[in-house]
């Protein structure tokens, strides 16, 4: 195992971005009135790229971004990934069976993958997989494939659920490309980790019980940060605790602007 960060940041100020985000919408405004007043405009400017996102199961998925192929928590049939690329770059949250499988890992083409983790789970490996494993801890970053790559904590908040993710074992990852950002929570409650987080253009937040949190907490941290679009994954659990529909319900309530996007996490079951 290798350790990859060459420094341990907390998250971004805010002040910094603000005044960024606020000096691209006049320096755009400008731009636009500029335009009007000349030539008509030829172009219209293109949104950052988002990933293509296929989700495989529960808390795992590939993403296809700018011609990388991510997968986030492989687990379960290698043969579930048989109809996408070999990954170029491999995220694990935590040590659960649901996020880290040496198995499955060991079954996917990773030859060329760099693989990601945090250290807990690069204690559990075996070479070749040790070897390869690139440890990033909570609130460092890295770059792979153009991409940096932030390690955010996960964990439980609730007394009696401290022992199921204890902080600092597991990681969430921001995932940013040319400003677009896309976040995976892992296995969290709503801590104020995530609510602070920033310009987020996808989020992937879990939502079950008792492992992770209800409904409600979820929603009200989104609430909180805001992201463009919401995922909800990692919802497995009795129907009328992690109920995706009220999250859904709850997010458009508080914010309409924040687009709420239902994937097929659990194909072939009734959720
Ligand atoms: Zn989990």
């Amino acid at each position: 195992m290798k350790r990859i960060f060459s420094h341990v940041r907390l998250l971004k100020p805010v002040i910094p971005m603000l005044a960024l985000t606020l000096c691209i919408s006049s320096c755009k405004e400008e731009k636009k009135t500029e335009t009007a007043a000349t030539e008509p405009a030829t172009t219209i400017e293109k949104p950052a790229a988002l990933p293509t996102v296929h989700p495989i199961s529960h808390a795992t998925a590939v993403l296809e971004w700018d011609g990388t192929t991510i997968y986030i928590d492989p687990v379960g049939e290698a043969s579930a990934f048989d109809a996408y690329p070999a990954p170029d770059l491999i995220l694990v949250t935590d040590i659960h069976g649901d996020h880290f499988s040496p198995e499955t890992l060991s079954a996917l083409d990773t030859g060329s993958a760099r693989l990601i983790v945090p250290e807990a789970v690069a204690k559990q490996m075996r070479n070749p997989l040790a070897e390869k494993a690139e440890i990033l801890p909570n609130g460092s970053e890295t770059e792979a494939f153009g991409l940096t790559v932030t390690a955010i904590p996960m964990y439980n908040l609730r007394e009696e659920a401290l022992d199921f993710h204890a902080k600092g074992r597991g990681n969430g990852y921001v995932l940013e490309k040319d400003g677009t950002r896309v976040y995976f929570s892992g296995d969290t409650e709503d801590i104020p980790e995530m609510r602070n987080l920033e310009a987020i253009d996808m989020a992937f937040v879990c939502m079950n019980l008792p492992f992770t949190m209800t409904v409600e907490s979820a929603a009200d941290a989104v609430l909180d940060f805001a992201p463009r679009q919401v995922y909800p994954y990692h919802y497995r659990g009795r129907p009328d605790v992690s109920d995706v529909n009220r999250f859904g319900e709850m997010v458009r309530a508080g914010n309409p602007d924040i687009e709420v996007v239902q994937l097929d996490w659990y194909p072939g079951e009734a959720y």
